[in-house]
């Protein structure tokens, strides 16, 4: 049961007394999904929304115009999902994203010297930053300083925001364990020694964005990446789903082969759900759900099939 934006009960239908409204729904209903790493500019919020998806996490584009669309997707008229953004990613002059094509100019913030690095974070968290985002994208340029990167964790921790670090190339896990990160935005596909991984498993959580390393094909870095995820797993880390959507080919919406790596991954199809969803389905959640033709902890291809959207108690696709 829903009142405006919000859930207010969620069990035995026996028990709802009345309603100005009923839908009924033959299907699988549960808590719609959050995508945390996007790039919605580089995709379609509208088909992002109609496939399932009602809240999203931008992890890097300009900020002049990922925070003004953030602000607009607070609307529950919005075509498209809630928004969270963190802005550009800060990195090192010349490092990522700032020489690559798919970043437009902006989408990189290069920091000169810690001070400068802990005034960006402030400068992004006065913006409305959900996150920060740090790039340790060794294989593409050069990255920040130990010490910038110590000033991003301690500006951000002091604004109570998560850094979280696309960390690429030999050492860069490492090096955001050292310096405190919260996250990585993706799983590495570098491979990680055990005693990183269970370091990483305590401190850290992955943001999973498998199949932006094979997009359904068998690559050499596809299987060290669900290596490291495996053992992370397994030593109790903790793992969110994202897609990278904007990478590629990654389709908008509920991406099935991203859910089916998450369990090659070792999760069982309940715990790909946990990561997958905004909220859990109780009373005060957001009235962000979806409806599926299939139990997707019986088949997880029911994600495939969706018979309902609603999104902050707006019905956008059936119903
Ligand atoms: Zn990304």
């Amino acid at each position: 049961m829903c009142d405006g934006a919000l859930v207010t009960y969620a069990g035995e239908a026996t028990l709802i007394e009345a309603a100005d409204r009923e839908l009924h729904v033959d299907g699988f209903l549960m808590p719609a999904v959050a995508d945390r790493h996007v790039h919605i500019g580089l995709s379609d919020p509208a088909s992002v929304l109609a496939g399932g998806v009602t809240a999203v996490r931008d992890l890097a584009w300009p900020a002049d115009r990922i925070f003004t669309l953030a602000d607009a997707s607070e609307m529950p008229s919005f075509e498209g999902p809630l928004i969270r953004a963190a802005g550009p990613m800060l990195t090192a002059p010349g490092g990522y994203p700032t020489q690559d094509g798919w970043a437009p100019p902006g989408t990189g913030r290069e920091i000169k010297d810690a001070d400068d690095a802990g005034a960006a974070v402030e400068e992004l968290a006065r913006l409305g930053a959900a996150a920060i985002k740090v790039s340790l994208n060794a294989d593409a340029g050069p990255t920040p300083s130990d010490a910038e990167l110590a000033a991003i964790c301690d500006a951000a921790h002091a604004a109570d925001l998560w850094v979280t670090a696309h960390a690429q190339g030999r050492g860069q896990v490492e090096r955001a364990l050292g310096a405190g990160v919260d996250e990585l935005a993706h799983t590495p596909w570098t491979r990680l020694t055990d005693e990183v991984i269970h370091t990483a498993a305590t401190r850290i959580r992955i943001v999973s964005t498998l199949d932006i390393l094979s997009f359904g094909r068998d690559t050499p870095e596809i299987r060290t990446a669900l290596d490291n995820l495996r053992r992370f797993q397994v030593a109790g880390g903790r793992i969110v789903y994202g897609t990278d959507l904007g990478n590629g080919s990654i389709p908008p919406g509920i991406h099935l082969r991203e859910a089916r790596l998450m369990v090659e991954a070792g999760l069982e199809p309940e715990e790909v759900l946990e990561a997958m969803i905004r909220a859990p389905l109780d009373p005060d959640a957001p009235a962000d759900l979806i409806a599926l033709a299939g139990n997707p902890l019986e088949d997880l291809r029911a994600l495939d099939d969706l018979r309902l959207v609603i999104r902050a108690g707006r019905i956008v696709t059936g119903g």
